[in-house]
């Protein structure tokens, strides 16, 4: 029986070892040859050597051919000190077939030691790891796709019904700084839907109560409050620098302004409304898809038009909303999936329907046919008879 030194110099007496001298070099000339870190994941996370891949020794046989080309094209093996790196090169060399294999001497303390440079990946807390580990497991999402969503800066426009669960479930994913733009308080008829508040902050700002929702249950998140309606002097100080933007607004005079501001700032828009049993959702990214006047070039009739007075609505619609716009913004942020840009999804809960619709850009289009620069500040928000509209639905 062999103790673990014999082993570790019996491997060392099969392989060739190279010093990080001549990895150093290869890694400058790149041409091809593959270096491999093969320690565990959290030593990977702590600093590797730059372009170096990570295949852990214990998943060396399921991963290695997915790390490297062609089984003759030449490996480097480097752990922390070089002897796990040699039994690996030597499983490569004798158990999986590869013929130009070595591991390199000394590992990445030595390589240190040489003054070489080291990547220090960006980590997540353990907390973190913990908390976001459903995500962490998605391909779709990653380490990656999390470090993005704790980067994100998401405005919410409103704290109401659609603003809720969209807060809520953006406050669990990670995301990491959340603004909310409402001016309103929390009232006794808005717990019906508005599930982010509760019977004891009835009178409390809804900004304030949102607050507290979110940071109990993540205390990540930074939320930012503007406690105010968004109209043309303030709007484009409010969502300047935000990724993306999540309008569950109720009117259609703040709907064009934001439009156009958002056009001007480039900002995507994930947009949602609601009526009665009925819901619709769609993504507007600026010069990407249609945008919100491309659609409606004017409002409604304002006797049609649901957004001036008070209107019944299912509890639960918004809730179902504001969570595909969660969903939405996810996607926006981590880059995974097909955003609902160029479509209008249309739900309808009494018959459980859903309808996808494709919608095209207007080439004559007020807005989104121009370069943001044109758009002057006068014509934001700016449509036929805006004064008359809301005074009629009144
Ligand atoms: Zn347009």
């Amino acid at each position: 029986m062999s103790s673990g030194a014999d082993l570790i110099r019996d491997a060392k007496e099969q392989i060739r070892e190279v010093d990080p001298k001549e990895v150093h070099e290869l890694l400058e000339r790149r041409n091809g040859e593959v270096v491999v870190d093969v320690r565990e994941q959290q030593e990977f996370e702590q600093s590797h050597i730059p372009g170096a891949v990570h295949v852990p020794r214990g998943h060396l046989e399921s991963r290695i051919e997915g790390a490297t080309g062609d089984k003759s094209e030449r490996v480097v093996l480097y752990c922390a000190s070089g002897n796990r790196s040699a039994l690996a090169a030597r499983t490569l060399l004798n158990d999986l077939g590869y013929s130009n294999v070595e591991s390199m001497i000394g590992g990445i303390a030595l390589w240190k030691d040489r003054g070489y440079d080291v990547e220090t990946p960006r980590r997540l807390t353990d907390g973190q790891r913990e908390r976001y580990s459903r995500h962490i497991l998605i391909p779709e999402i990653g380490l990656d796709g999390q470090l993005k969503l704790l980067d994100a800066k998401v405005l919410l426009l409103g704290a109401g019904g659609l603003g809720s669960p969209t807060a809520l479930y953006l406050a669990a994913a990670g995301v990491g700084t959340l603004g909310i733009v409402d001016d309103d308080v929390v009232d006794l008829s808005n717990l019906q839907r508005q599930v982010m508040h509760s019977q004891d902050r009835i009178g409390a700002p809804k900004v304030d109560s949102a607050e507290q929702a979110i940071n109990g249950i993540n205390p990540d998140v930074d939320v930012v409050k503007y406690q105010t309606r968004l109209d043309a002097s303030n709007i484009m100080e409010i969502i300047d620098g935000y990724d993306v933007i999540v309008d569950g607004v109720d009117n259609f005079p703040t709907r064009y302004l934001l439009n156009d501001a958002t056009v001007r700032l480039r900002i995507p828009v994930v947009s949602a409304s609601i009526l009665g049993f009925d819901g619709q959702l769609s993504v507007f990214a600026p010069y990407e898809g249609p945008c919100y006047r491309c659609l409606y070039p004017t409002p409604p009739p304002a006797e049609l038009a649901p957004s001036c007075g008070a209107n019944g609505v299912l509890g639960a619609l918004p809730g179902i909303m504001g969570v595909l716009q969660a969903i939405e913004v996810v996607k926006l942020v981590t880059g995974s999936g097909d955003p609902l840009i160029g479509r209008l999804l249309l739900y309808e809960a009494l018959s459980t329907s859903f309808t996808d619709l494709k919608l095209r850009r207007d080439p004559d289009c007020p807005i989104c046919s121009r370069d943001p620069q044109e758009i002057s500040d006068e014509e934001m928000g700016v449509f036929p008879d805006y004064e008359a509209f809301c005074a009629a639905a009144g």
